[in-house]
This record gives C-alpha cells, structure tokens and sequence, in this order.
C-alpha cells in the first residue's frame, strides 16, 4: 500500500465514522472547500500587503515620503514637488503664539533657494506629521490610495 492509498483509506475511515458512509463526492466536495478556503486566504493576505506600494502622497502642496515597519509608519517627512530634496520645517513662530489659528509652519527648500514650499496653519510640525500620517492611514483604510 502507498502512502496516496494509506491516506485515502484514512479519509474514508473518517467520513465513516463521522457520517456512517463514504461516497467519493464527499471527498471532492471536502477538497474543494479546501482549496476555496486556500484562495480566500492568499487574497486576504496579498489585499492586506498591497498598500506597502503605497509610498508617497501629494499634501499641502509638497510631497510626502515614508516608509513602513511592522505596519506602523515610519521616516515621515515632506520633499520639495520640484527639486525632490527634504525640507527644512520651521515651526519657531508656533511657540510665540497660544492661538491655533495663528499657529503656522512653514515648509522651506533650501536647494531652491530658501524658498517657502508650503505655509500649514493650524499647528506645529508634530501636528502636521500627525495630520499626514492620518491622512494616509485614512486612505489605507478607504483603500482610496490607488488612485492618487
Ligand atoms: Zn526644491
């Protein structure tokens, strides 16, 4: 006996005892299921991997970059959308005010010639990181990232 007919004898052994017979249809209907089960878990896992492509983001005007590690969001910072160099944040005016709605940061390029990229209102650059790593977990979510 090879071990293709030592498990099918075992198969038939359990469908005998659990249902009290053993027709071949029970098998194919049991490897069908198993495959089905095999695809919807591939899928699962390729659907919940796909974001990683997912890299950068068009934000305030200037490009944001990041990577990921272990799920989780890392190296977040903003690129000049014409050199492609990091930006330099200045977020001084933020300490000298108490109101948010005058809290403003600007996103400098340096290469360009200390050129303002973006002015954000609202916070300071660990509000807006905050803001932005949001925003692209939102879009993860929504799965609204692909198209653009
Ligand atoms: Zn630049």
């Amino acid at each position: 006996m090879n071990y293709i007919e030592m498990v099918m004898g075992y198969i038939k052994l359990a469908f005998i005892n659990i249902f009290g017979y053993y027709e071949a249809w029970m098998l194919w209907l049991c490897v069908l299921v198993a495959m089905l089960f095999i695809v919807l878990i591939v899928s699962i896992f390729s659907k919940s991997e796909e974001y990683r492509k997912f890299r950068s983001i068009s934000l305030y005007n200037v490009i944001w970059k990041w990577k990921y590690k272990k799920g989780q969001i890392i190296s977040l910072w903003c690129y000049c959308p014409e050199c492609g160099s990091p930006l330099l944040c200045d977020d001084e005016y933020c300490r000298s005010t108490m109101m948010l709605t005058s809290k403003t940061t600007f996103l400098i390029c340096p290469k360009c010639g200390d050129i303002e990229k973006s002015r954000i209102v609202g916070g300071d650059r660990n509000h807006i990181l905050k803001m932005v790593r949001f925003e692209i977990q939102k879009r993860i979510k929504n799965n609204t990232y692909k198209s653009g």
